[in-house]
């Protein structure tokens, strides 16, 4: 047998969830309802729904059973005592706060580490991630290394962080100015694309050499630890749990979405090493989450959670993961259709500003993009472009992304090979009558992320 296609998946199916199409007027009339913004559609009329792969994940049989021994007693869980213990196990962390899901820890962490008017230094912005920083007066600038704002540039760890960037403007601001360096493992709206362990230990040089702190965003870093694996030099040999281990100890701490790598539906949590700010971080936790022994989530989410991380650094597991999602972009990328190269960890990323060049960014073309897929097939996705980037707060104007981009985010354990194909195929039979991809106007633009509820119209 040849086994060399693809990794089948590393489970079978013990528990379905019918889906299907509805009719094409039947979109037509769904989408024009939900003002051209798939986050509007109802998830019953979704075909394959590939909007995000946040808390869409399908629990395995051992999550489920780990929910029949929830206690919800109001502190000291013992769910809480094993999910400390797992996480402190698996990625090396001190003190750990849980949290609803990861925004929480990105409240928590913005309030005690950031003063007014200092910097905050990533690798690309995260929608929730910023907002919660510039909330607390930071001012986020953006060290990503140039090349991974092209999508055509196909390079490994094209999330790593431009360390020559990084130190001249810790030089520039002074140190005491950079409230810390938050990095992200992988980074998701430069096409979800890992971050290599060399970097992450320039990184830590550099920080410590201006005694600056450097924060992760933990959400997906078992995908990046698997393309560490599969591409770094060195690591071949090491575990998903030992490379987890040393990007970690890279770093001050952590917030990390369990929604994600955690295969959970809810949850998250914020790590740190630092006593101090753990005890300013206990304090916080009970005024937006609840008490430091649940932080927003039930006793039976939180023992989810634990197994959940464990189950993620099984070598089968995610490997089929990653190539599951390659598996799509290879498909796409034979058929000539344009994406952001090369395919990251959770998901395949359209390149709208080839697959539309006749409409100027300003017309919204990855957001009427998605619409379009969505009357093609019934598949959901997500615009990740100048909608998505929002406002500047000063000047009003549109941020204008080098990143035009739609979203096919595969969830964890969902969809086989099979709708994979179904996919390839709409977006394939889309792009030769991408003519038809219409430019929109907002309706009804909100101040704050307004990618998650605006409404749009067809602008003629
Ligand atoms: C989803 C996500 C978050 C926020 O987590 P939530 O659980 O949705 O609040 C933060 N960072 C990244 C990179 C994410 O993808």
């Amino acid at each position: 047998m040849d086994f060399s296609k693809y990794p089948a998946e590393p489970f079978k199916i013990k528990v379905v969830e019918p889906v299907k199409m509805i009719s094409k007027e039947e979109r037509i009339a769904a989408i024009k309802e939900a003002g051209y913004n798939t986050f509007n559609l109802k998830s019953e009329d979704c075909y394959i729904d590939l909007l995000t792969d946040s808390g869409t994940n399908a629990m395995s049989d051992s999550q489920w059973a780990g929910m029949m021994i929830g206690d919800e007693a109001y502190a000291g869980s013992k769910n809480w005592v094993f999910l400390e213990s797992t996480i402190k196990e698996l990625f090396g962390f001190k003190h750990v706060v849980p949290t609803h899901q990861g925004r929480g820890a990105e409240n928590i962490l913005s309030t005690i580490a950031i003063k007014p008017g200092q910097y905050v230094l990533g690798n690309m912005y995260f929608t929730t991630t910023r907002y919660h920083q510039e909330r607390n007066g930071g001012i986020f600038m953006d060290i990503i290394r140039q090349e991974a704002h092209d999508a055509t540039i196909d390079i490994p760890f094209k999330g790593d962080i431009d360390v020559e960037k990084m130190e001249s403007i810790i030089k520039e601001k002074g140190p005491e100015n950079i409230a810390y360096v938050c990095l992200a493992v992988t980074v998701n709206l430069a096409g979800g694309q890992p971050v290599s362990m060399k970097n992450m230990r320039e990184v830590r040089k550099v920080a410590d050499k201006y005694g600056v702190k450097v924060f992760y965003d933990a959400t997906r870093c078992v995908e990046n630890a698997y393309f560490i694996k599969e591409q770094e030099e060195g690591y071949q040999d090491k575990t998903i749990k030992e490379i987890c281990h040393e990007m970690f100890s890279y770093s001050d701490g952590a917030t990390c979405s369990g929604k994600k790598d955690g295969i959970v539906n809810i949850g998250g949590f914020l790590a740190i090493n630092d006593d101090e700010l753990f005890g300013k971080a206990k304090e916080i936790v009970v005024v937006f989450e609840g008490m430091p022994s649940y932080g927003g989530m039930s006793g039976r989410d939180m023992q989810a959670i634990a197994i959940g991380f464990r189950e993620a650094m099984q070598f089968e597991y995610i490997e089929h993961r990653v190539k599951q999602v390659r598996y799509l972009g290879d498909r796409l990328k034979e058929a000539g259709i344009p994406i952001v190269e090369p395919v990251g960890g959770h998901a395949v990323f359209l390149d709208a500003r080839r697959f539309c060049p006749h409409l100027d960014q300003e017309q919204f073309p990855a957001q009427s993009l998605a619409a379009a897929l969505y009357v093609e097939a019934g598949v959901r996705s997500m615009e990740r472009g100048i909608v998505s980037a929002g406002r500047d707060a000063k000047t009003g104007e549109n941020h204008k992304p080098k990143l035009e981009t739609v979203r096919l985010t595969i969830p964890r354990r969902v969809y086989t090979y099979a709708h994979m194909d179904i996919v390839a195929e709409a977006c394939i039979k889309l792009f030769k009558h991408k003519e038809d991809i219409k430019p929109l106007k907002f309706v009804y633009e909100p101040k704050q992320l307004r990618f998650f509820t605006a409404k749009f119209d067809i602008a003629e």
